[in-house]
């Protein structure tokens, strides 16, 4: 790095948010990505790592529970280091740096060190876990003030820091960090000190990220019922009547997927607007890939159709894939979607009209049931004998829409645009959750998914897996590789697309719990 000491080294002291990954301030994501160095605490959630650039380096400063991988001054020193060798250092901290966060000790030593510094804010613990809780923290009809305590106060001190008096009078809202294991002695000093002890309080656990847990209580009952669930830190304790609004408010942890692991095995470049559409439905979605999307082995299929575009009638395309490897094939011929001329567009169905659109190509037909078979009936009433058609296709595609233009009296030229392989390996924390019986449901969006994925885990060992949990497949087709491999198939939606399958999944769900 000697490179980098001509350069004046920096620290952003960056607040990441509760968990959530989506709460991170937009300056402080921008911060990630300008770092050449990112320091992380265990309470940060690990998904912003992705916004850093390729190459940075990662240094886990964590630290869990009481013990200490570091000790703060260790952390110090660090950081220190780090920037005086001319290093753009983001220094990642759960919620908010200067609320609990040691953020002050970490400025003062880079102070003392010459080392300029900037702090950007993030949501701390106790206003993102009470809004994904649902609790209000001030309210005008239950009170007007809201404290930030530690709970971390070790029992045996003889003269509490904590104006115990002061916070129990009256009724402001009091969130307490870190205080899990002293809870019975911060229930028992509030109601000594006056507070009633009926008073709602909440705990949330893992607050604004997929494992939320509450559990509520009053003053009086709340360490009680704690100690019976077992329920651990990290978690903010909430205290006062605001806590009773979160039986109206309530809107994360109530939705309708929430707490359900879901697998999702479509391709990595596929995945993203499925697996937020069941994440938006509160599911924790871990994604899968079986399905690589790969270039053809040789163009030149494909690029002689393209060379004479204008000769066709029609264009048929059956897949996101199919659209976006036949267009980018386009571009890279130096061409664009006018090339098209006349030639008339049959997409499969309207995921892959959409895609198209932003092609700003316009599907003239789109047959009502979404598979080849409803391509080759619509296509029937268009009287296409004698016509020319291209089928840009995926190497696994099925014959059905060949044989049957074919059949029709077309000329079907039907070049692969991009092959579907088989991953080297699964992701081996998915492999693992399955092993641990932690997943809840597995989706399969295509025939390849559940063929790959038996490929790669072997037949016997797929059946054990996924005893137990609920097989999504999106189709017939694919319900019948399922079935071919000895799998049972328990949501099949009517309409073979993303969101007819995530409304069953839904249905599932509801009809089982
Ligand atoms: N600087 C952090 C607080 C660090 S102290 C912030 O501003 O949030 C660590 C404590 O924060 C934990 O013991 C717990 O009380 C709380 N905490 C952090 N993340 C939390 C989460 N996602 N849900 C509930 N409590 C959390």
């Amino acid at each position: 790095m000697a490179e980098k000491s001509t350069q004046q080294g920096l620290v952003y002291l960056i607040g990441a948010g509760p968990g959530d990954p989506d709460l991170i301030t937009v300056k402080g994501r921008d911060c990630i990505a300008r770092a050449d160095i990112v320091i992380y605490d265990y309470l940060a959630n690990d998904a912003l790592l992705t916004h850093a650039r390729p190459g940075t380096q990662l240094i886990y400063a964590g630290k869990v529970g009481g013990q200490h991988n570091r000790e703060q001054w260790q952390i110090n020193e660090l950081l220190v280091e780090k920037a005086l060798a001319g290093n753009v250092v983001a220094r990642l901290k759960g919620g908010d740096p200067f609320v609990f966060g040691r953020g002050g000790e970490e400025c003062e030593a880079l102070l003392a060190a010459g080392i300029p510094f900037e702090i950007v804010p993030g949501v701390t613990a106790g206003i993102g876990a009470a809004a994904y809780a649902g609790i209000p923290l001030t309210h005008r009809e239950f009170t007007t003030s809201v404290a930030f305590v530690t709970g971390h106060e070790s029992p045996g001190k003889d003269v509490s820091e904590i104006d115990w008096q002061g916070l129990s009078l009256g009724s402001g809202t009091i969130v307490f960090y870190m205080g899990v294991k002293n809870l019975p002695l911060i229930a028992a000093n509030l109601i000594a000190h006056g507070r009633s002890a009926d008073t709602p309080v909440a705990l949330v656990r893992w607050g604004t990220r997929p494992e939320q847990e509450v559990i509520t209580g009053t003053l009086a009952t709340i360490a009680e019922a704690v100690r019976l669930r077992g329920f651990k830190a990290p978690a903010i304790t909430i205290v006062g009547d605001v806590v009773s609004l979160r039986d109206k408010l309530r809107w994360f942890d109530n939705r309708p997927l929430f707490g359900k692991r879901v697998v999702v095995t479509r391709a990595a470049d596929q995945a993203g607007a499925f697996s937020r559409k069941l994440a938006d439905l509160g599911a924790q979605v871990l994604e899968c890939p079986t399905i690589e999307i790969v270039p053809p082995e040789q163009w030149s299929q494909l690029d002689e159709a393209i060379a004479g575009l204008s000769d066709f009638d029609w264009l048929v395309l059956t897949s996101a894939n199919a659209v976006q490897y036949f267009f980018a094939r386009l571009q890279a011929l130096g061409k664009d979607s006018r090339a098209l001329g006349a030639c008339r567009v049959c997409a499969v169905g309207p995921k892959t009209a959409a895609l198209l659109r932003t092609q700003g190509v316009k599907a003239d037909l789109i047959p009502t049931d979404y598979k080849g078979e409803g391509v080759v009936t619509t296509l029937r009433s268009q009287e296409i004998r004698g016509t020319r058609v291209l089928f840009p296709k995926g190497d696994r595609a099925r014959e059905v829409i060949e044989k049957g233009l074919k059949a029709l009296g077309a000329e079907v030229i039907a070049p692969v645009a991009y092959r579907n392989i088989t991953p080297a390996s699964l992701s081996a924390e998915v492999v693992q959750a399955l092993e641990e019986r932690r997943i809840h449901c597995i989706t399969f969006t295509s025939s390849s998914t559940v063929q790959n994925l038996a490929a790669l885990l072997g037949e016997n060992r797929l059946l054990r897996l996924l005893e137990g949990v609920l097989v999504a497949s999106i189709g017939p087709i694919t319900s019948r590789s399922c079935r071919d491999l000895g799998l049972a198939v328990h949501v099949e939606p009517r309409e073979y697309t993303l969101d007819a399958l995530t409304d069953e999944i839904v249905s599932a769900f509801a009809a089982h719990d």
